[in-house]
């Protein structure tokens, strides 16, 4: 898609609203999941979510605890899009690669803030709102980025695959806004030889690693071989009675929770612990050594001696 306007210079932003949409064709209609369409027949606190989906927004990019930590730690400002993973609410999977990652069950998208149901509702909103309404979703968003961009000058940072992992449909964003800095993870290495090919050296891409299996553990190994910036997460939260961090992976991996500007980061191999989830979850996967998208400390210990 090719946006329309010269997006240097949005000074001031309204809350917007785009063309409301029918229940009877969104109820109908074979992009949404059986999820998405119960969700817009219900209501949350005595509110009809279809009548929430039609009512003006203020922005489609949002902060987060992690965005704040950001800020806090580098005195970057980051803002996030998250839309509703996989094929939660959209049919046509938003993650092509969750299914041989075994990551959507247990997604960011579904922890801490963002899991919460205020947080979900606005996930789903923006999802239908992009598959009914891509080009006035794409500019809006355009838009968004042009007013954040006067605002914050090199300060900016945004990511646009918070819990989704596209490319395609933010193309022309990413070539338009050469001067914004992004920075993206994502499960497919294709992606980053899209930027490559594209000389997108504006876009910081994180290959997001897994343990789930062979084939995404060997991608992973191909990543930080290809000398990518790459992200795994670990099976542990650090709390008590849970196995803490070594220095041994600490040699080979830096802590990337203490701040998410990865375009600064001169140390590409990094490590997340698990957000949401069970202690006792996270035991047995120690016991069983089970292949699983987190990494168990002896699996992240094997990594950091071939990395
Ligand atoms: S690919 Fe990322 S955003 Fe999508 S389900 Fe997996 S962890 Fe969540």
């Amino acid at each position: 898609m090719i946006l329309k306007k010269d997006y240097q210079g949005v000074k001031r932003l309204k809350p917007f609203t785009f063309k409301p949409l029918a229940l009877e064709t969104l109820l109908n209609s074979n992009k949404l999941t059986d999820y998405a369409k119960t969700w817009l027949k219900s209501e949350t606190q005595g509110v009809s979510n279809y009548g929430y989906l039609n009512k003006p927004m203020d922005f489609l990019l949002s902060k987060s605890a992690k965005t704040e930590k950001t800020k806090k730690e580098t005195g970057k400002i980051q803002y996030v899009l998250f839309l509703s993973p996989h094929n939660k609410v959209s049919k046509k999977t938003l993650c092509p690669w969750a299914e041989q990652n075994g990551c959507f069950l247990t997604c960011l998208a579904w922890s801490g803030q963002l899991g919460m149901e205020v947080a979900d509702n606005a996930k789903i909103k923006r999802t239908i709102l992009m598959i009914f309404h891509f080009e006035a979703f794409i500019q809006r968003i355009a838009d968004e980025l042009s007013f954040l961009h006067q605002k914050y000058k090199d300060l900016l940072i945004i990511r646009l695959n918070g819990t989704q992992d596209l490319f395609k449909q933010f193309k022309s964003i990413y070539e338009m806004f050469s001067f914004i800095s992004f920075v993206e993870y994502s499960k497919g290495l294709a992606y980053f030889e899209k930027d490559k090919k594209l000389g997108l050296s504006n876009v910081t891409r994180v290959f997001s690693g897994s343990n789930a299996n062979e084939t995404v553990r060997n991608r992973t190994i191909k990543a930080i071989k290809d000398g990518h910036h790459v992200v795994i997460a670990l099976n542990t939260k650090e709390c008590k009675k849970e196995w803490k961090v070594s220095d041994q992976i600490r040699s080979k991996f830096m802590d990337a929770d203490k701040h998410d500007d990865r375009s600064a980061d001169t140390i590409k191999l990094k490590f997340l612990r698990m957000k949401g989830g069970k202690q006792s979850d996270r035991n047995n996967l120690e016991k069983s050594q089970d292949q699983d998208f987190f990494w168990t400390e002896k699996q992240a210990l094997e990594l950091a001696a071939i990395a």
